[in-house]
């Protein structure tokens, strides 16, 4: 059998440098377009000398680019996004302009070329809905178009319709993956993220930072879990034209998530209540945040179709977060 050819645009983020290992650990090749804005050439250390890699830095935005990678693979997985609190919050037309045309010119590239795609959405498609649990066909309830958090679920709600349709329409083999709260190893904390924050904060000695009164709570998943999710949906060929929830439906408080930290990494620091309306102020949030009380995803869909099930839970999640965190930290230290 010969390798099949991913072409993985965000390939040195979070997640996608972690799928990217996998996809070269059984055997495929991988080419990773990435501009390195939030992705890091580090994420891929452990693969950076692997013969069946190719990194090409550069944009989803320049379509001469996307057009030749796209027609030398075989397959093509849409990670790059502008992602994170902060950044959306700073820079909203440059993360509309890469999520929106970013996905547009890479959909449009794998349509010519007749590629499959996964795309990756998110589960901030369904906005303020708090139903437990969140089907595929939930509603998407959204706030104002003033606050940033709404309008980066809409921009990501525009790329799902384009894929979707490009499918109905012209045939295009595309699958969407609507990712919740994954967390794991080389998940920065420069965007807000709470769980790289915490374990930050934890291992500094610094207060843990808790917004609102804690009891808001987010089932997280293991990154290594949504990369076999994401593997699993691309080799299942009854996957095509569906969309699919990935996600843990294991639920921790926000709280009680700070007092796990504290207890794993045998931290000092204690628990720093910080009320919604100071988080603007002290944090990396706009005016106006909005925050959501819960967020449960439903995966039957996903488990009915390939047998997924997540296999990880939060300790095993937060101690190779911590692991990680340590040593990059003393990486950065020996340099
Ligand atoms: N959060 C917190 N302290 C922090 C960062 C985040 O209490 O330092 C809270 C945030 O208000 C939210 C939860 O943690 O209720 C998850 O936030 P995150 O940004 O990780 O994910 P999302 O809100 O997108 O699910």
């Amino acid at each position: 059998m010969t390798a099949t050819t991913y072409l993985i645009t965000g390939g040195c983020g979070f997640i996608g440098s972690h799928l990217t290992d996998a996809l070269l650990a059984r055997g495929d090749a991988v080419t990773v377009l990435d501009d390195l804005s939030t992705g890091r050439a580090a994420n891929l250390r452990q693969s950076a000398a692997h013969p069946r890699l190719h990194v090409v830095q550069g944009s989803v935005l320049d379509g001469l680019l996307v057009d030749e990678l796209t027609h030398q693979c075989d397959v093509v997985v849409h990670l790059a996004a502008a992602v994170g609190t902060r950044l959306i919050a700073d820079h909203p037309l440059r993360s509309l302009t890469t999520n929106i045309r970013g996905a547009e010119t890479v959909i449009a590239a794998a349509h010519r070329y007749r590629r499959k795609i996964l795309l990756a959405s998110s589960s901030e498609i369904y906005g303020k809905n708090t139903a437990v649990p969140l089907g595929e066909d939930a509603e998407r309830i959204l706030g104002s178009t003033a606050v940033a958090r709404w309008s980066y679920g809409t921009a990501t709600a525009v790329d799902e319709l384009m894929a979707a349709a490009y499918h109905r329409e012209r045939g295009l083999p595309a699958v969407i993956a609507r990712l919740f709260n994954t967390v794991g190893p080389r998940q920065s904390p420069a965007y807000g993220v709470v769980v790289p924050r915490l374990v930050r904060q934890a291992l500094a000695a610094r207060p843990l930072t808790v917004y609102g009164d804690g009891t808001q709570t987010r089932c997280f998943v293991h990154v290594l879990d949504v990369v076999d999710a994401l593997i699993r949906l691309l080799d299942e060929p009854l996957a095509v034209g569906q969309t699919f929830n990935v996600g843990s439906a294991e639920e921790v408080s926000i709280l009680e998530l700070a007092k796990t930290v504290i207890e794993l990494t045998r931290s000092s620091s204690p628990v720093e209540m910080v009320p919604y309306h100071e988080v603007h102020e002290k944090e990396v949030y706009e005016r106006g945040f909005e925050d959501l009380p819960r967020r449960v995803p439903d995966t039957s869909r996903l488990r009915a179709l390939t047998g997924w099930r997540p296999t990880r839970n939060l300790d095993d999640i937060l101690l190779d977060t911590i692991t990680d965190t340590i040593r990059e930290t003393a990486r950065g230290k020996s340099r």
